[in-house]
């Protein structure tokens, strides 16, 4: 098949750069344009950017000029969003209106009614949205959103308890990596022998995208899934990987060892099950008593895997857990390239023009 030309707005960031790294050998979508701020517009891209990943830029990016973020400069009918939310909140409807699918990783659109926040592991059905959006909005293009990086990896683990045990209550404590933050992000001098208790927006944003990706969609949109749920976030000194310790009460009685085997059962919905980026498998269990660990198991099934251990009784609500996501990959780049896929294969994505 012949290849879909793609490109990456704010492809110099933290998450730009590991769309970059990803799409390089993507076997359906070929990596054509870059785009980036003013002071980065017609810089070759391996010039103006300070890679910061371990893996070396892809070659063939590396000649990429870089290109104003201005539908009228990408020609592309796929394109992969690493804006901030302020700057995608501006230029993501332009693309769509001209004609692009849009796959971001910014917040701003997520509130939407017409705007699925997706997790092809979680609720693929929720791509029915798009057709309501190009209806509501006359676009050719959409907006597809991705959650924010904590939010991922602990509604996808939340999925497999929800349908196997019903969720009713349930407390997350986060730390989060520094790349979270893009970059360069957190000041050294700041997070270095640190632990920082805040993270603007955050407790909000991951109260409130589980509920509505866990929810149901209707003929008014997503309504919200019921459980109650409390957040408490914070920034930790460590490079890649958010860990969340949650702690649950279930609708429906449940052992520690019931939990383990829902986890490790869940498997992805059929439309998902052959695409280049799913992860393999969606949840892996760690029985060892002091593992997930970022450092040892954020590249689980080549980052896109969501890791879970110390799955417990609780004295107060019924069991507790802790869950690893690979926050650039699973939580940013990998998922919107697992979306497109998805939408793709779906029958989704624009025609090239
Ligand atoms: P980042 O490192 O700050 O990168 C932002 C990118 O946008 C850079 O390429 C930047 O270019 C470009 N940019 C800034 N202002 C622009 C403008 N006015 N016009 C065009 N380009 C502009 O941020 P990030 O961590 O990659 O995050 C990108 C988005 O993904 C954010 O919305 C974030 O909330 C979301 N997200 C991040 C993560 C994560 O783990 N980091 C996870 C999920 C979602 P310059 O290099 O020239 O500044």
């Amino acid at each position: 098949m012949e290849k879909i030309g793609v490109a990456v707005l704010g492809a110099t960031g933290s998450v730009g750069q590991r769309f970059v790294q990803l799409l390089a050998e993507h076997p359906w979508f070929e990596l054509r344009v870059l785009t980036g701020s003013e002071r980065r517009v017609g810089r070759e891209y391996g010039e103006t950017c300070r890679w910061i990943l371990s893996e070396p830029m892809p070659e063939a990016a590396r000649k990429i000029r870089v290109v104003p973020t201005e539908p009228g400069s990408v020609d592309a009918s796929l394109v992969f969003s690493a804006l901030p939310s302020d700057v995608a909140r501006v230029k993501e409807p332009l693309f769509a209106s001209a004609g692009m699918g849009v796959c971001t990783n910014a917040g701003a659109f997520r509130r939407e009614v017409d705007v699925p926040i997706l997790l092809p592991e979680v609720n693929a059905d929720h791509i029915e949205l798009v057709g309501r959006q190009r209806a509501a909005r006359g676009w050719k293009g959409f907006i597809v959103t991705n959650p924010n990086c904590t939010s991922t990896g602990m509604t996808i683990a939340l999925k497999a308890l929800q349908d196997a045990f019903g969720l009713d209550t349930i407390f997350a404590v986060s730390m989060q990596a520094v790349s979270g933050a893009g970059y360069p992000g957190v000041p050294s001098m700041d997070i270095l022998d640190n632990v920082i208790p805040f993270i603007s927006n955050e407790e909000e944003k991951v109260e409130w995208e589980p509920r509505k990706m866990l929810g149901r969609l209707g003929a008014e949109g997503v309504e919200p899934a019921d459980f109650r749920i409390s957040v408490q976030t914070n920034r930790v000194a460590v490079s890649d990987g958010h860990l969340v310790c949650l702690a649950v009460k279930f609708r429906n009685r449940v052992s520690p060892e019931d939990a383990i085997a829902a986890l490790s059962a869940y498997e992805l919905p059929a439309p998902c099950v052959d695409l280049p980026s799913r992860p393999q498998p969606v949840v892996r269990v760690r029985t060892e008593s002091d593992r997930p660990q970022p450092r040892l198991d954020r590249m689980s099934g080549a980052g896109m895997t969501t890791v879970v251990g110390r799955v417990r009784r609780d004295p107060v609500l019924d069991l507790r857990m802790v869950v690893l996501s690979h926050n650039t990959i699973r939580g940013a780049a990998g998922g919107s390239i697992f979306n497109a896929e998805l939408l793709f294969r779906a029958g989704l994505l624009p025609e090239p023009s």
